[in-house]
């Protein structure tokens, strides 16, 4: 039994999120430029390779495992890493393996997943019109992605929304969204749009509705109650009390969430991530090359989670951006 993995501000690192790829087959406008040039082939892992990192940190204490991207589903070869990853399951180290995704390949993916043990997938939908769903993901369409979501829970996986909050942009489907998911079933988790990549200070202010005055909109039609559940990251809950349904708000910027992070980032190309809002990161490919044996691995991950930062910088205050990290999200992982 190896030491679990505490951080020096005596937070346990349990649960991991992988990004699979940098590719993706959108283009949202806040999280990609059109033209992207994404990384070479040979710089990513292998699927071989993301097993031997992911099990080792599964080896150390990681309980709960969240696969990203760019978009994890159109990584070739993608079910072979689930499966692999699935085993831990069965043994009874993983607690849970879960993805995020836009739900573009989930219809032939679903019955799959669910199949290994995925109970649950959190789908990226920022709106519920065709029109502007094209004209914000670029690439996607709604009825493709509405066909995945009708497969995931035809496969019993429960659904959660994930809506970016974009002022000018979905404001006015606030009760839409709300009233569909709850109607659905679904969770809906609303995420304020993050200084990530380097889109333009104007767009990101223009873009930026916070949760707060969201939240405030959505009590003058329901009953909000303040959910005690936490999941040792950014989201907050209160339950409808008219619908009964649960809504989520990642509040990154208007809120300080660090004192209870229990995660770390982990790139397709092997570099972890202590804090989604720091440049700092610890690049365990060579280490992972250097040796078949894990030793020089673990050790290499027990340094890195001896650097996580005590919080991000952030900051949308004073009408600036501050705390800007020039990578984009669809490189770390959402
Ligand atoms: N492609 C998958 C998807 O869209 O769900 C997984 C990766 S995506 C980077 C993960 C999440 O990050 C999505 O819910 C997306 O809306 C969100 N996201 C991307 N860029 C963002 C930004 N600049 N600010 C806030 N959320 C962002
Ligand atoms: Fe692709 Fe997800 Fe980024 Fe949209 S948010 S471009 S679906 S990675």
């Amino acid at each position: 039994m190896q030491a679990p993995l505490i951080d020096p501000f005596h937070r346990p690192i349990s649960y991991l999120r992988v990004s699979v790829t940098d590719r993706c087959d959108f283009r949202c406008t806040y999280c990609m430029a059109e033209h992207m040039t994404f990384l070479p082939k040979k710089e990513l892992l292998t699927l071989e390779e993301l097993d031997r990192l992911c099990s080792a940190f599964v080896g150390l204490g990681v309980e709960k495992l969240r696969i990203t991207g760019g978009e994890p589903l159109v990584r070739k070869g993608i079910m072979t890493f689930f499966r692999a990853m699935a085993r831990h399951l069965e043994s009874g180290a993983l607690k849970e393996l879960t993805l995020t995704t836009n739900g573009s390949q989930l219809e032939r993916f679903a019955p799959e997943l669910a199949a290994m043990g995925v109970r649950r997938v959190n789908v990226s939908i920022d709106t519920l019109e065709e029109a502007k769903f094209a004209a914000i993901t670029r690439w996607g369409r709604l009825p493709q992605v509405l066909k995945g979501i009708a497969a995931a829970q035809a496969a019993g996986m429960r659904v959660k929304i994930n809506a970016v909050a974009l002022k000018g942009f979905n404001e006015d489907e606030l009760f839409t969204m709300t009233e569909w998911c709850a109607r659905e079933g679904h969770d809906l988790t609303f995420i304020e749009v993050m200084p990530m990549g380097e889109m333009g200070e104007e767009t990101r202010l223009d873009q930026y509705w916070p949760l707060r005055d969201l939240r405030a909109r959505l009590a003058e039609r329901y009953t909000l109650t303040d959910l005690t559940e936490r999941t040792g990251g950014p989201a907050r809950y209160v339950r409808l009390e008219e619908t009964g349904s649960k809504i989520g708000f990642i509040t990154p910027l208007t809120h300080n969430f660090c004192e209870s992070c229990n995660r770390v980032r982990l790139t397709c190309t092997g570099e972890l991530y202590m804090c989604l809002g720091q440049e700092d990161m610890a690049d365990l490919r060579a280490p992972l090359r250097a040796s078949p044996d894990n030793a020089v691995l673990e050790h290499a991950i027990r340094d890195a989670i001896a650097r996580k930062p005590k919080g991000h910088d952030f900051d949308y205050s004073r009408q600036r951006v501050a705390g800007q990290v020039s990578r984009h999200m669809s490189h770390t992982g959402g």
